[in-house]
């Protein structure tokens, strides 16, 4: 799916204070359908306090942030996702001994009939979880089984397949091929880039990991002690600059000079 030039969520100067530590300063910020907004950043970086403004877990102190055009404050979560701004963290909030068509309706339950006669819907939850889960790639032999036998992937994939069943327009994802390896972070990836690129959805994917990040990424933003180092889309980037950038920066340089300098006095006494 084409993105369109209209950001869903934009980020204007946004900056955010803990009492007097000053964890995120100017940050701008655009994201559109169809596109995967890539955000990096070592720890302390601000990552996981940008997301939670975007999230509506907590409001930003300074800036704007608009949804649709239009300023907004949350005061939480429910109130984003009410706009489809969900995230899906780390934590997953599966149960992993339920089944996977419970978890994936968890807390929204289908039921039938009324009064006395008000039951689950089983069969419905059942059918839409696994025509969910398949148009995303994902066929699962047995959606009776408890989420906790999965794949990382596969939970990871459930859980973001969950968020877009319910209506997700912006979808925020935690680090998610973090605990992965190679094969599971690749059906991951693969997944993320088909929400962006099929169901048109805008994507916002904090990772530590500049080659998963250039995989699917058509925007890139380094985040460094809570101001925006690196802000670029992916035709002025090269996997290079995004690395160099994510390691450090010129702060890297020095230290390869510093210890390149080192080692050749070595070699040489
Ligand atoms: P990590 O990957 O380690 O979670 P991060 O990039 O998500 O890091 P944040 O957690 O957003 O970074 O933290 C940004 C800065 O704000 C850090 O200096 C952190 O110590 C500080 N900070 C975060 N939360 C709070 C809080 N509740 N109270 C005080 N300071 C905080």
């Amino acid at each position: 799916m084409a993105s369109t030039d209209k950001p869903i969520i934009e980020l204007k100067g946004v900056g955010k204070t803990y009492g007097n530590i000053s964890a995120l300063r100017g940050v701008n910020l655009a994201v559109r359908q169809g596109e995967v907004t890539c955000i990096l950043g070592d720890n302390g970086a601000g990552k996981s306090t940008l997301i939670s403004i975007i999230a509506g877990l907590f409001a930003h102190d300074d800036g704007d942030y608009l949804v649709d055009g239009q300023p907004r404050r949350f005061s939480s979560p429910r109130e984003a996702l009410d706009l489809g701004i969900a995230a899906v963290y780390q934590t997953l909030a599966l149960v992993p001994l339920l089944p996977v068509w419970r978890n994936f309706f968890l807390g929204s339950e289908l039921v039938k009939g009324k009064g006395l006669f008000r039951r689950l819907d089983i069969a419905k939850m059942w059918a839409a979880a696994g025509d969910e889960l398949h148009r995303m790639g994902i066929n699962l032999e047995n959606l009776e089984q408890p989420v906790g036998t999965l794949s990382g992937g596969q939970r990871q994939v459930v859980a973001i397949a969950r968020a877009v069943h319910f209506g997700a327009r912006v979808l925020i994802l935690d680090e998610p091929t973090a605990a992965l390896g190679v094969a599971q972070s690749g059906l991951v990836l693969r997944y993320i880039a088909q929400a962006a690129r099929e169901q048109g959805i805008g994507v916002i994917f904090i990772t530590h990991n500049p080659h998963h990040a250039f995989l699917v990424g058509d925007h890139f933003m380094v985040l460094g002690r809570g101001e925006v180092g690196l802000d670029k889309p992916r035709s002025e980037l090269t996997l290079e600059t995004l690395m160099y950038h994510m390691a450090g920066g010129a702060g890297l340089s020095m230290l390869e000079h510093e210890l390149h300098g080192e080692s050749r006095t070595t070699t040489a006494k």
